[in-house]
C-alpha cells in the first residue's frame, strides 16, 4: 500500500461484520481460562493481551499503522513524544554509557539530554550541524551507544543530513535514532536513508487537532545488534527479569528492540498511552497525508510572502531557496517539509511581542503542527530554561518567532499577519 492508503487502512482489515472504525478496548486487563495460558503470555511464549501497561489491542493497531507508514518492522505507542525519545535511548544506554546527539533539537529533548540523563549517569556530547566528519567522529567514545538527531529540528528548522550521519553512526557500530515528528513519514522516511530507529511526538501532525498527547517508537529491524554484542548486552544477553530470555534470539532483528521496550522499559517505567488517546490519534492519522500536503502549500506561500515583507529581518523555512538547508530539504523532502517556519522582526524581541498581541486569527500557543495556525516566542516560553549560550547552541535567537501554519485558507492567514505587522 502507498502511504495515503496506509493512513486509512493501515490498522488492518475488519473481519465480516466488524466495525469500520478501530474499537477502543478501554480495559486494563483481559480474562483467561487457566493460569497455564496466562503463564505463556508472561513468559512471552504466546501472543496475547493480559495487562494494558504491557500491551493493548487498540494501541497496537495504531502502532502497526505508524510502523507501516515508516516502513519499519515493529512499533510501540507511548504516552508522549518525550516518553518515546527517552524509551528509544534508555532501551540501549544506561549508567556509565554515552550518547552523541545533534545540538539542534527540541528544547525538551535538549533538557532531557543535558540535565536529566546526566543525573542517570548517561553522558551526552552534542555535535553542531556545520562540523566536519572528523569533528563528529571525535565525539564518539568506546561506550557510545547511539547517535540522535531530528529530521527537521524544532524550532531551529535545520535539516539533518540523515544519510551522512547514518554512515558515521554505523562506522562506530551504533544505530542512528531520528525524531521524525516535523516531516512525518508522509514527507520523509528516514529508514530509506539509513536511519535505524524513528521516534515521534504523535501529539503534533499525526494527531493534528491538538486533541491527545502521544509518542511512538518504530524500529527498521535493520541494525545488527549481534554484530556489536558487547555494546548492546541488553538485547543480546539473557534478561534476568525475563528468566534469561535473549531478545535477539527470541524475536530476531525485526522484533528484539521493540519487544524489549514493551517487556522491560515500558513494564518498569509505565508511560503507556490510553487506548482512548490512541483512538483519537488514529482518526488524525486517517487524514495525515491530505493535511501535510496543505500544511506545506500554505507554509510555502506564507514564507514567500513574509520574505518580501519590509518589517521582517530574517526568515527561515527549509522550503525557501534562501534557506541554508534548501539543498538538504530538496534531497530528503522533495514533496514538502513541514508547516513550521520561523522569522525575526526588525526591532527584535520587543517588536515580536507587540506584533503577537495584534493577531486575531492566529493564536499564541505552546504548540506546533496543528490544523489551526498558531505561533510562539520560544525564548520567553518553551526555551525559557536555556541560557543565551544554550539558546544559540540550540539555534534559537532571542527574537525568533515560530509560526506553525495551519490548514485554513491561506489568504486569511496572510491577512491576519499583514494587519498585525501594520
Ligand atoms: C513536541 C516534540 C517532542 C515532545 O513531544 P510531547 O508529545 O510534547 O512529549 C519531541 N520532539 C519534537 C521534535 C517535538 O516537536
Amino acid at each position: 500500500m502507498k502511504r495515503e492508503t496506509i493512513c486509512i487502512q493501515g490498522c488492518g482489515r475488519p473481519a465480516n461484520g466488524e466495525p469500520r472504525q478501530l474499537p477502543i478496548i478501554q480495559s486494563t486487563t483481559f480474562r483467561y481460562e487457566s493460569s497455564e495460558a496466562m503463564a505463556k503470555l508472561f513468559d512471552l511464549e504466546a501472543n496475547g493481551y493480559f495487562y494494558t501497561r504491557l500491551a493493548n489491542p487498540t494501541n497496537d493497531a495504531v502502532a502497526r499503522k505508524i510502523a507501516a507508514l515508516e516502513g519499519g518492522t515493529a512499533g510501540v505507542l507511548v504516552s508522549s513524544g518525550m516518553a518515546a525519545v527517552f524509551y528509544s535511548l534508555f532501551n540501549l544506554a544506561s549508567a556509565g554509557d554515552h550518547i552523541v546527539s545533534s545540538s539542534t533539537i527540541y528544547g525538551g529533548t535538549f533538557n532531557l539530554f543535558n540535565v536529566t540523563l546526566k543525573k542517570m549517569g548517561i553522558d551526552v556530547t552534542f555535535v553542531e550541524p556545520d562540523w566536519t566528519d572528523e569533528q563528529v567522529n571525535a565525539a564518539f567514545r568506546p561506550n557510545t551507544k547511539l547517535f540522535f538527531g531530528e529530521t527537521i529540528a524544532n524550532p531551529a528548522l535545520t535539516v539533518f543530513d540523515i544519510e551522512r550521519y547514518a554512515r558515521i553512526a554505523h562506522e562506530h557500530g551504533v544505530p542512528l535514532i531520528i525524531d521524525n515528528t516535523f516531516p512525518t513519514p508522509i514527507n520523509c522516511r528516514p529508514f530509506e536513508w539509513g536511519a535505524d530507529i524513528v521516534v515521534h511526538s504523535t501529539t503534533k501532525y499525526m494527531d493534528g487537532h491538538s486533541a491527545s498527547l502521544g509518542g511512538c517508537v518504530v524500529d527498521s529491524g535493520k541494525f545488527d545488534w549481534n554484530a556489536h554484542k558487547d555494546k548492546f548486552p541488553g538485547l543480546t544477553t539473557p534478561d534476568e527479569s525475563y528468566h534469561g530470555l535473549v531478545y535477539t534470539d527470541a524475536f530476531g532483528l525485526g522484533g528484539a528492540y521493540i519487544t524489549k521496550i514493551v517487556a522491560q522499559v515500558g513494564r518498569d517505567l509505565g508511560s503507556m498511552i490510553s487506548p482512548f488517546n490512541a483512538y483519537i490519534l488514529n482518526i488524525g492519522l486517517e487524514t495525515l497525508a491530505l493535511r501535510m500536503e496543505r500544511h506545506c502549500q500554505n507554509a510555502q506561500k506564507v514564507a514567500e510572502w513574509l520574505e518580501k515583507h519590509p518589517k521582517i529581518s530574517w526568515i527561515n523555512y527549509p522550503g525557501l531557496e534562501s534557506s541554508k538547508d534548501y539543498a538538504l530539504a530538496q534531497k530528503y523532502m522533495p514533496n514538502g517539509t513541514c508547516g513550521v517556519l520561523s522569522f525575526g522582526l526588525k526591532g527584535g524581541r520587543e517588536a515580536a511581542e507587540a506584533f503577537m498581541k495584534k493577531l486575531n486569527l492566529v493564536f499564541i500557543a505552546t504548540h506546533v503542527a496543528d490544523a489551526q495556525t498558531c505561533l510562539l516566542h520560544p525564548a520567553s516560553s518553551t526555551h525559557r530554561q536555556l541560557s543565551d549560550a544554550e539558546l544559540a547552541e540550540a539555534g534559537v535567537s532571542p527574537d525568533l518567532v515560530r509560526l506553525s501554519v495551519g490548514i485554513e485558507n491561506v489568504d486569511d492567514i496572510i491577512a491576519d499577519l499583514e494587519q498585525a505587522l501594520a
